[in-house]
C-alpha cells in the first residue's frame, strides 16, 4: 500500500489533493499474498482516483474484516482493500459498463483526461485472480469508493519491530543499534535468560521452539540475528542452519547464525561451521559473553565487505 501511494505522491501534490494511506491497527503484522498483483490493482485504482478528483482527498485503505482458522492450523485473515475519492463520482448507469475494456465513464472522458479505458478490466482480473471481486460504490458529484476483499493466508511470525517497541523496566543504554533476534531454543529457561539479557540491553527476541519453527519464520520474518540451540525437538539446530544456507544461495543474503550447545566437545565448533553457522557459545550460558558474541557478529555481518 504504501509503496503504490509513494509513487503518485507528487502527482497528488500537484494538483493539490490529500493522498493518504489508512491501514487498520488490528490488521496482523504479516499475510501471504501476490504483492506485485496486488501493488498493480492498487496503483491502478489510485490513480484513477487522482485522475477524475479535482479537489479533495484520495485515501486508499486496508482493514480486517475477519480472522479464522482452518482445520489444519492455517490462520487467515480477510482484508478490505479500498481507494476512496471525493471525485467527479460515475453515473448508476455506467457503473457496470466501466469494467468492460475500453469503455469509459462518459464520451468526452477520453478528451478530457485521456486514458484507454483498460485499467478497470485489468484490475478487476487481477483481483479475480487473487480469489476476490473488485466493486464500486459511487455518487455522482460526490465522489467513487472501489474496494475488494481477500483472504489471506496470515503467517505465524509476529514481526515487531524494535524501534517500536517500548519496553518496561530499568534498559541501560544500548551499545547499538537494537537487533531483531530469533531465538531457537526449547528450553524454557534458558529462553527467559537469553530474552532478559538480551532486552535489558535494547535487543527484540522472538522465541521459535524448534528448528522447523524457526525456518518457518525465518521465510517471512527479518531478523538481524539468530542464536540457534543444536539440540532442539523436531529438527536440530545443524540441520535448520544447513536448509537455510541453502535457501539463502537464492537470495544472496546472509542471515548470521550464532549456534548454542551444551556438548562443548571438540569437534563441536567445528561441525557448527561447517553447518554455516557464523559462531558458537557453549552451555552453561554466561550472560555477558552471550552480549558480546551477539553484538559482535551482529557487527561483522554489518561491515560492508572489504574488496
Ligand atoms: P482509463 O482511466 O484509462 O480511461 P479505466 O478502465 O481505468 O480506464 O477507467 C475507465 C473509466 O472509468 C474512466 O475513463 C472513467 O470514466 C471511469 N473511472 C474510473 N475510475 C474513476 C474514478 N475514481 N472516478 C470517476 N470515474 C472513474
Amino acid at each position: 500500500i504504501r509503496s503504490a501511494v509513494r509513487s503518485v505522491e507528487g502527482v497528488a501534490q500537484q494538483s493539490g489533493l490529500v493522498l493518504t494511506a489508512s491501514i487498520d491497527e488490528t490488521l496482523p503484522d504479516a499475510v501471504s499474498g501476490d504483492g506485485l498483483r496486488l501493488r498493480q490493482v492498487l496503483l491502478n485504482l489510485t490513480s484513477n482516483a487522482l485522475k477524475f478528483t479535482p479537489r479533495g482527498e484520495v485515501v486508499v485503505s486496508a482493514r480486517a474484516i475477519g480472522m479464522g482458522e482452518e482445520d489444519d492450523g492455517r490462520r487467515w485473515t480477510d482484508v478490505e482493500f479500498g481507494v476512496s475519492d471525493t471525485g467527479i463520482g460515475i453515473p448508476t448507469d455506467r457503473q457496470i459498463l466501466i469494467f468492460e475494456p475500453f469503455r469509459q465513464a462518459d464520451g468526452s472522458t477520453t478528451r478530457q483526461f485521456g486514458g484507454t479505458g483498460l485499467g478497470l478490466a485489468i484490475s478487476r482480473r487481477l483481483v479475480d485472480l487473487m480469489g476476490g471481486k473488485l466493486e464500486l460504490d459511487s455518487q455522482p458529484g460526490k465522489g467513487s469508493r472501489f474496494f475488494f476483499r481477500l483472504r489471506m493466508t496470515t503467517t505465524a511470525v509476529i514481526c515487531e519491530d524494535p524501534r517500536k517497541h517500548k519496553g518496561t523496566g530499568s534498559h541501560r543504554v544500548p551499545s547499538m543499534a537494537p537487533l531483531r533476534i530469533l531465538l531457537a531454543e526449547d528450553n524454557a529457561v534458558n529462553q527467559r535468560l537469553v530474552i532478559r539479557t538480551l532486552e535489558r540491553n535494547g535487543h527484540h527476541v522472538e522465541v521459535a521452539p524448534t528448528g522447523l519453527e524457526a525456518l518457518k519464520r525465518l521465510e517471512h520474518c527479518q531478523v538481524d540475528l539468530v542464536l540457534m540451540d543444536v539440540h532442539m525437538p523436531e529438527m536440530d539446530g545443524l540441520t535448520a542452519t544447513r536448509i537455510l544456507r541453502s535457501r539463502e544461495v537464492s537470495t544472496g543474503s546472509h542471515v548470521p547464525v550464532i549456534a548454542m550447545t551444551a556438548n562443548a566437545m571438540r569437534g563441536d565448533r567445528e561441525k557448527c561451521l561447517e553447518a554455516g553457522m557464523d559462531d558458537y557459545i557453549s552451555k552453561p550460558l554466561h550472560l555477558d559473553d552471550l552480549l558480546a558474541v551477539v553484538e559482535a557478529t551482529a557487527n561483522r555481518s554489518q561491515k560492508p565487505p572489504i574488496l
